[in-house]
């Protein structure tokens, strides 16, 4: 006989988890179906987990290696250098940490984890097939959640073998630092591993087919990023398209083109990191039988995540609402959080995605959230801007990161603030008192009316809106 459930989730990622936990406060009896040996999903386990920890021994690693600066007695620069196996043991104990916390939280909330493989048997029953290979059957009564996530993908072409080729989710574990890395593609995932890589000391090529790096940003973040990363020692090759990438007993021998016409180069590494996106993972899942409509193969949802099947919901990185849906953590979660209340009878108002903030993890970091310069304008917008750069304020000085910038774009007629755009130190906290402002429909006169500590990073905030009206103080 079927388990009965009011809510069924499949995926405990980091949308299906905060769903399953938001449903089990609101009273529901929930079960969640992960396949995992552990909770938390890609977040926790390959994503934004394993790679911030792998960026903070990037940042010690960085200190000790300016020791002299720092006053730190009795340690060699010269001979500082990143251990793989104990960074390792360390990102490790983190992940279990975190991992451990989500069973612990489960347990307090009363949501079942039901341990093994979910398929869609038709209406709102599922069978898992557990880990000892034994089935067992849950009905949802409510509501069935998907939140299967997704993976990395790459590009016709190009294939990875795990080894030399690889996606991400190698990356995280390489027993040891690469002498070359190539990575392809710019985006987050991409700009992170390479600075983490630099870092560490390998050599870095970036390969990426758009024009700039970080293409989703604004044109002067981008700018930015290729300079300091420049002066770094990491490569960028821009407009360039990788044609094909073998892996042999020399590594891997990549062939690359750009230009008009033409331009082929050759590059030979030790690894090739393929940073070129993600796809849903619905495979083995019987959507196509239940017929749920699909677009590239993520689940078509409404704006309260509802599928064109009643009774099934889906919410993170395997859905899409007509076209490209962020792929973040926490978009995921406050999908989760919005569809148990929905559920659980409450009303609820759409999510504005246009308020999301996206946060890159290189050295230095980037935050931003709403429109780029160019955006607003594309928009129609008569655009107004203001930039304050870290180098002019007293705190970056004393944390000796004075790279970067915050920059404002507002418009003009209204004051109101349409984008924010920061690179530089602690930008994807500082990003947080922009999303509110954005939300809060806030003016640059807001802004600078707001009294930012002193000295913090967030003054760079404070002054950027100043200089939106032609009056930062420190500049
Ligand atoms: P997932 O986290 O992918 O979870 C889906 C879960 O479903 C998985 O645990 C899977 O095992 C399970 N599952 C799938 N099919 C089945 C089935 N049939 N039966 C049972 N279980 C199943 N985002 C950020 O916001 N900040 C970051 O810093 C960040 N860094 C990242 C770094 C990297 C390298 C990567 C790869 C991603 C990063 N992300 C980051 C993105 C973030 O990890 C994802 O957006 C987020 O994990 C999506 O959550 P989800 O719940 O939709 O899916």
């Amino acid at each position: 006989m079927a388990n009965g459930y009011d809510v069924v989730v499949i995926g405990a990622g980091t949308g299906g988890y905060v769903a399953a936990i938001r449903a089990a406060q609101l009273g529901l009896k929930v079960a969640v179906v992960e396949r995992q040996r552990a909770l938390g999903g890609t977040c926790l386990i390959w994503g934004c987990i394993p790679t911030k920890a792998l960026l903070e021994h990037a940042h010690a690693l960085k200190i000790a290696q300016s020791a002299k600066e720092w006053g730190l007695a009795g340690i060699d620069p010269s001979g500082v250098r990143i251990d793989m196996p104990s960074v390792h043991a360390r990102k490790d104990k983190m992940i279990t940490g975190l991992t451990g916390g989500i069973e612990m939280l489960f347990k307090k909330n009363k949501v079942d984890w039901i341990k093994g493989t979910a398929k869609l048997t038709g209406g709102c029953n599922v069978e898992v097939t557990l880990h000892d290979g034994t089935k067992q059957s849950l009905t949802a009564t409510k509501e069935l959640i998907i939140a299967t996530g997704s993976a990395a993908r790459s590009v016709p072409g190009i294939e990875t073998d795990g080894k030399k080729i690889i996606f991400s989710d190698e990356a995280i574990h390489l027993p040891e630092v690469p002498k070359t890395i190539a990575v392809m593609g710019s985006g987050a995932v991409g700009v992170e591993f390479a600075s983490i890589f630099r870092s560490y000391g390998s050599e870095v090529t970036i390969i990426e087919l758009l024009p700039r790096l970080v293409p989703g940003e604004d044109e002067a973040i981008s700018s930015e990023l290729e300079k300091n990363f420049k002066r770094r020692g990491i490569k960028s090759f821009t407009a360039t398209k990788v044609t094909s990438a073998k892996a042999g007993a020399r590594g891997v021998e990549i062939e690359m083109t750009s230009g008009e016409p033409a331009k082929p180069q050759k590059l030979t590494v030790d690894i090739l990191l393929v940073a070129t996106g993600r796809g849903p993972v619905t495979e083995g899942l019987g959507i196509e039988a239940l017929g749920l409509e699909t677009d590239r193969g993520y689940i078509v949802v409404d704006e309260t995540f509802r599928s064109n099947v009643p009774g099934i919901s889906a919410i993170g990185d395997v859905i899409t609402m007509g076209g490209p849906h962020y792929q973040l953590a926490h978009v995921s979660s406050m999908e989760g959080i919005v569809l148990a209340e929905r559920i659980a009878g409450h009303t609820v108002q759409p999510l504005n995605y246009d308020h999301v903030p996206r946060g890159t993890y290189c050295e230095p970091e980037i935050g931003s959230v709403g429109l780029s310069e160019s955006q607003a304008k594309e928009k129609g917008y008569d655009v107004r801007v203001g930039s304050f750069p870290f180098k002019a304020l007293a705190r970056a000085r004393m944390a000796a990161e004075t790279d970067g910038f915050v920059k404002i774009v507002a418009d003009k007629k209204y004051d109101e603030v349409l984008g924010v755009h920061i690179i530089g130190p602690r930008a994807t906290e500082l990003i947080a008192e922009a999303v509110l402002a954005l939300r809060l429909e806030c003016t640059v006169e807001e802004l600078i009316k707001t009294i930012h500590a002193h000295p913090t990073m967030s003054e760079a905030v404070g002054e950027a809106a100043h200089a939106a009206h032609g009056a930062a103080i420190h500049i």
